[in-house]
């Protein structure tokens, strides 16, 4: 190395993410050749894109390309590209420090176990460090498109958390990297081998990727006997350089598909389904989406990560357009959109109120839907494998997206009180009772506080089946969701309901006789518990409980309220009703106290019972337990 090259160290994060990657991919050695060529085929893409603006960029080497070659003698593994290179900032700020903010949250979620970590190490770009899972020094050379010659810089770094620049004389535009491959990689020289992954890999990449290779000639006819054949050193394109998209869709085969995802998403396994559709008319594209099989690293909950979506227009890559194409809820989807009748200098500016960007992002949302709709239809255990990962992100949906909410309702899937198994609503509503007229639903924090609340005890006994819900978003969900197949959505756990459809005539009559004779008592369990509860009423909700707490028919739920609360937000004070269960021994005992402080302490510590049952934790614990030990004591 020169005496002009500098040494630098290393972010600390980058040497930690250099060791992650060389530790949790040494067994698929074969990545390195995927990120590397990725980077330069994105470098190409950018040029490409640059020189819209200024065709002097690309001077007169306009054939974007990518070159690998493999030199026997030093051990090294070249892949260099014609791109849009680095200036000695850029590879400072790109090889030297941990630049995106994707690594940064990825580096942020580690949990320091290091299998769960190689996992999610595996859903997530490698990139350009994946080079030292093969080699122990990388040299990397660059000149940026528009420098001189002069300005051009080499990087070096080997395993030691420091690399070395300095300023080189580069003849030609772009970067290449050059890997001196650890003894154990030496198979990486051999081109049968680079030629297999590149084709199993980066066969869809739209520049030409070409190979040094050994040709051995044919000898001449009058060679003499025992003649060695000449061999020559010839570039040979590897590739089918079309873009995949391009490409008509019986000519594609899955893994080509799978493997196209690879590269669009850096998501190793393979999509669950995908879609790719041409539409020509007023409106002119293609586009070719894929919905992942898993969420990477829990990213896309995150309603900002909206990425994924990348705009061509006619063959060039003009920008990630997520935002532009995707709603939110609708952010786990990835794929290629490329039109043939925008601008190719179209800005994020023009693409908001831009026309044809419209109907192309309708377009977009109605495929994804349908392609969802047909994985649910035809592929139910991969349906609910994307369900239990991306339900609650498409039921923000639901909210704000009414124009397809049909759409959307019949995507959605629930837990119920009928078994263990996810239901549609569709499902849901051919197992109604003849006299049922609403779909009954439940909203709690989880699901076992859902399954063993309260409020199902009359249903259970009636035979109705109530859909459980425990996402966060359900809550917020179902006060969008009034009615499905004209039949209203209902909280059981909210308001009065009425069952009497499902009493026999004789249980009625009983019922309303029992409760007019307790009239009295209700109304003075009410007064003992005015500050707690807005009212007491007789339940027709509890079978084998004493009592439930209710919230207003349009209230939110009562254990979102104390989320919010917890939260620190304003939630309007909305006191809940107390249901009591008549029929119960507890209740009975109450009614016939004659005692005023013992009515008041049982009924405070019926209220008491509600509360804890419902999930709440009681305003004064120590009052609790006093109470309790005088009634246990008297
Ligand atoms: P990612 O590609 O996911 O951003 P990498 O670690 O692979 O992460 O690369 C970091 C950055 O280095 C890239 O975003 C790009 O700006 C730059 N880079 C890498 N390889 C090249 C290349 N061949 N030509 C130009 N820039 C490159």
């Amino acid at each position: 190395m020169s005496d002009a090259a500098q040494r630098h160290e290393f972010q600390a994060e980058v040497q930690q993410v250099l060791k992650l990657v060389v530790h949790s991919l040494y067994s698929h050695p074969e990545i390195f050749l995927r990120e590397l060529v990725s980077n330069a085929a994105d470098a190409c893409d950018k040029l490409r894109f640059d020189a819209l603006q200024n065709a002097a960029l690309l001077q007169d080497d306009t054939d974007l390309q990518i070159s690998i070659s493999a030199d026997k003698e030093s051990g090294t593994l070249t892949i260099s590209d014609n791109g849009v290179g680095m200036s000695e900032q850029e590879v400072i700020d790109n090889l030297g420090t941990i630049a995106s903010s994707g690594t940064r949250r990825y580096l942020e979620n580690l949990s320091g176990d290091a299998r769960e970590d190689s996992q999610l190490i595996g859903q997530f770009g490698v990139g350009f460090y994946s080079a030292f899972i093969v080699a122990d020094k990388v040299t990397v050379e660059s000149r940026r498109a528009g420098a001189e010659a002069g300005d051009s810089v080499r990087w070096q770094a080997g395993d030691d958390g420091s690399y070395t620049l300095e300023a080189i004389q580069r003849d030609q535009r772009g970067t290449s990297v050059t890997l001196h491959l650890k003894e154990d990689a030496k198979q990486w020289l051999e081109t049968y081998r680079l030629r297999e992954v590149i084709q199993r890999y980066s066969d869809h990449i739209g520049f030409p990727i070409r190979m040094l290779e050994t040709v051995t000639q044919p000898l001449p006819e009058d060679a003499e006997e025992g003649a060695e054949p000449e061999t020559t050193q010839e570039w040979k394109e590897i590739n089918q350089a079309q873009a995949l998209w391009t490409v008509s869709k019986n000519e594609i085969s899955d893994e080509q598909y799978q493997s196209f995802y690879r590269h669009l998403s850096n998501d190793m396994e393979a999509p669950l389904a995908w879609t790719h559709n041409k539409v020509e008319g007023r409106t002119s594209y293609t586009s070719l989406l894929y919905v992942p099989s898993h969420s990477p690293h829990d990213l896309l909950l995150n309603r900002e990560e909206r990425k994924g979506l990348k705009l061509y227009v006619r063959r060039v890559l003009i920008m990630d357009a997520a935002e532009q194409l995707l709603p939110y809820y609708l952010r786990f989807m990835r794929g290629v959109v490329d039109a043939d009748d925008l601008p190719l200098n179209v800005s994020r500016e023009l693409l908001q109120e831009n026309d044809q960007l419209n109907k192309i992002r309708a377009a977009v949302i109605k495929r994804s839907l349908d392609l969802l709709a047909k994985l649910a239809n035809t592929q139910e255990e991969d349906y609910l494998k994307f369900w239990t990962t991306f339900g609650p992100v498409l039921k923000e949906g639901v909210v704000e997206d009414f124009e397809q909410r049909d759409r959307l309702h019949k995507l959605l899937r629930f837990k119920s009180t009928a078994g263990d198994d996810w239901t549609s609503l569709e499902d849901y509503v051919s197992r109604m009772k003849p006299e049922q007229d609403c779909v009954w639903y439940l909203t709690a924090e989880n699901e076992v506080a859902a399954k063993s609340s309260p409020q199902l005890e009359a249903f259970r006994k009636a035979g109705l089946e109530v859909l459980l819900l425990s996402d966060r978003v359900d809550e917020w969900m179902m006060g969008y969701f009034t009615e499905f197949d004209g039949k209203p959505m209902r909280s059981v756990a909210k308001g009065e309901v009425d069952l009497t459809a499902f009493e026999s005539e004789e249980d009625r009559t009983k019922r309303e006789s029992h409760e007019k004779e307790h009239e009295d008592v209700i109304q003075r369990m009410g007064e003992a518990l005015s500050e707690h509860v807005d009212t007491v009423r007789a339940s027709r909700r509890l079978a084998e409980s004493a009592s439930c707490l209710v919230a207003p028919e349009h209230a939110m739920a009562l254990h979102l309220q104390r989320m919010l609360k917890q939260a620190g937000q304003d939630v309007p004070d909305q006191k809940p009703t107390l249901e009591v269960n008549l029929d119960h021994p507890l209740v009975q005992k109450i009614v016939n106290t004659q005692d005023e402080e013992a009515f008041k302490d049982w009924t405070e510590l019926l209220y008491e019972q509600a509360a804890l049952v419902e999930g709440a934790s009681l305003k004064e614990p120590t009052k609790f337990v006093e109470r309790l030990n005088r009634l246990l004591l008297a």
